[in-house]
């Protein structure tokens, strides 16, 4: 894996989304980058949540036009397959998300573009060997293994988990669902590091025209009206970081990229040119929000109280800014653009997270959650004494090799069935994490909101996708056992990628 030596920043002014002027920006940032897009190169958008209730949480499809056009252009005959790949966010079939975001549509106009769904492909066992590491191996989808030339397009945005969500922090969706969860807790920032060795990409283009801030899936439009294209993804992430005025090694998972050696932080060191010099640049980002939100103070002043204690390793962090407490944030904004009686409707309730020690204002007749297996606590609810034993398990019990995916409909029913049976006021969710999707459907049964999954507009749609998505992977698995029967056949009738095959 090279990392650039001499690390480059390319910051130009573009206002709008108009596919050829970025397919020009790009192109003019790809040749002075001195780059050529060859063999398999796979750009990877972010596409966590997309379509109309999500209008500014993906990298937009003219962006994207921008870039495929732009790679054609400069690779041509060089490259032997231009593709896309994603995994989109909150159990949601990507399918459907390239659907719903105009990526389908952008991608057939474009031609002679191979679209991946990551979680339809087959996963690749990556070894790792750095002594922070969390794993000795994680996985990946083959496209992401086998990519010789692979460009980074995420979206700028704010995180409120990991403060930022740059071209670092996107890699997130290169794992399907069930090996993305794992290690998606109070380690988040050390899991992202840890992605950082399946691949680096040799171009980074950022869709900072109309960037995102505040938040994640939900955030507000902030116009920053820039295309920003580089060649190092540490030094990409702390330009970025800069231009908002951030410290880019308050950043954890900035940090631990540079410890891991994946390139300097140190924005004095990068190369930066563009027609926006870097200080313009920080002008237009003047007041950018971003920032950690702890969950108590989230929910001040709503029906939901929220109390936090430290999750199991506290000497790492006395939150669990990437876990159970993160993921209630991202669903109530969720069912807030599904449902805009959302906070009428809620009852008045109260979430508990980590070993918290301190009281519980619950009057009787109000539920209280505890969310996670690390929830712990003792004490009196509604006059009623109340014991909550952690069910945590180190992490070193899950084994990625037999992780097991988790059906959205099999969440539904699970959830559901829970709160129509709990006869109590006092409900545990088990999970390390209790996923977003998870903890939408609580909130579903538990305030009577509509249900996001099976809203009429989309269930159509979301059917389609999920039909799609499982019989392809059940086509995977029948066409593997003829490959390991043989041992001639892979689905593309190519030979299947070696371990490691990403390491470069
Ligand atoms: S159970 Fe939830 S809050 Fe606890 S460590 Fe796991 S992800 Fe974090």
């Amino acid at each position: 894996m090279r990392i650039p030596t001499e690390p480059r920043v390319i910051i130009r002014s573009c206002r709008e989304y108009d596919p050829q002027k970025i397919r020009r920006i790009v192109r003019e940032g790809i040749e002075e980058l001195g780059l050529r897009p060859f063999g398999r190169t796979l750009l990877k958008p972010n596409l966590v949540a997309a379509g109309p209730n999500f209008p500014h949480a993906f990298t937009r499809p003219e962006f994207g036009e921008g870039v495929l056009r732009a790679l054609k252009d400069v690779g041509g005959g060089s490259m032997r397959e231009l593709a896309v790949g994603e995994r989109c966010g909150i159990t949601v079939p990507t399918r459907l998300a390239f659907r719903e975001s105009g990526w389908d549509a952008m991608i057939e106009r474009v031609g002679g573009v191979q679209r991946y769904c990551f979680e339809e492909q087959p996963q690749v066992e990556i070894p790792l060997s750095h002594p922070q590491r969390l794993r000795d191996y994680l996985f990946t989808p083959e496209p992401v293994a086998r990519a010789d030339f692979f460009v980074n397009t995420p979206k700028f945005k704010a995180h409120p988990w990991t403060t930022v969500t740059f071209s670092i922090k996107s890699y997130i969706g290169i794992q399907d669902d069930r090996h993305r969860l794992i290690d998606h807790d109070h380690k988040l920032n050390e899991k992202i590091g840890d992605l950082q060795f399946i691949i680096q990409p040799q171009l980074i283009a950022i869709d900072a025209i109309t960037a995102g801030e505040g938040r994640m899936l939900t955030p507000t439009p902030f116009d920053l009206g820039l295309v920003i294209i580089g060649n190092s993804q540490v030094a990409f992430d702390a330009v970025c970081s800069a231009m908002i005025g951030l410290d880019p090694r308050t950043v954890d998972h900035i940090r631990l990229a540079e410890e891991y050696g994946f390139g300097s932080a140190d924005v004095s060191k990068v190369k930066i040119t563009g027609d926006v010099s870097f200080e313009e640049a920080q002008d237009r980002a003047k007041g950018f929000k971003v920032g950690l939100v702890r969950v108590e103070k989230y929910f001040e002043g709503s029906k939901i109280t929220a109390y936090a204690g430290p999750p199991p390793e506290p000497e790492h962090s006395d939150y669990c800014w990437g876990g159970c407490p993160g993921a209630i944030e991202e669903a109530i904004e969720i069912l807030r653009q599904y449902d805009d009686q959302c906070d009428a409707k809620m009852p008045r309730m109260h979430v508990v997270f980590g070993s918290y020690a301190g009281g519980i204002d619950a009057r009787p007749g109000e539920k209280v959650v505890f969310i996670g297996d690390c929830a712990e606590w003792k004490g009196t609810i509604a006059g009623k004494p109340v014991q909550i034993r952690s069910q945590y398990k180190d992490r070193g019990h899950l084994d990625p090799h037999t992780a097991q995916h988790e059906d959205i409909f099999k969440k539904m029913a699970v959830t559901t069935k829970k709160m129509a049976t709990s006869g109590s006021n006092v409900i545990r969710l088990e999970g390390c994490p209790v996923s977003v999707a998870e903890q939408v459907l609580a909130l579903v049964a538990l305030g009577g909101l509509k249900n996001p999954y099976t809203d009429p507009k989309n269930i159509g749609q979301f059917l389609r996708g999920y039909l799609g998505w499982r019989s392809r992977v059940a086509l995977n698995k029948l066409q593997r056992k003829r490959y390991q029967h043989n041992g001639t056949f892979t689905q593309r009738g190519e030979a299947a990628p070696s371990v490691g095959a990403a390491t470069k």
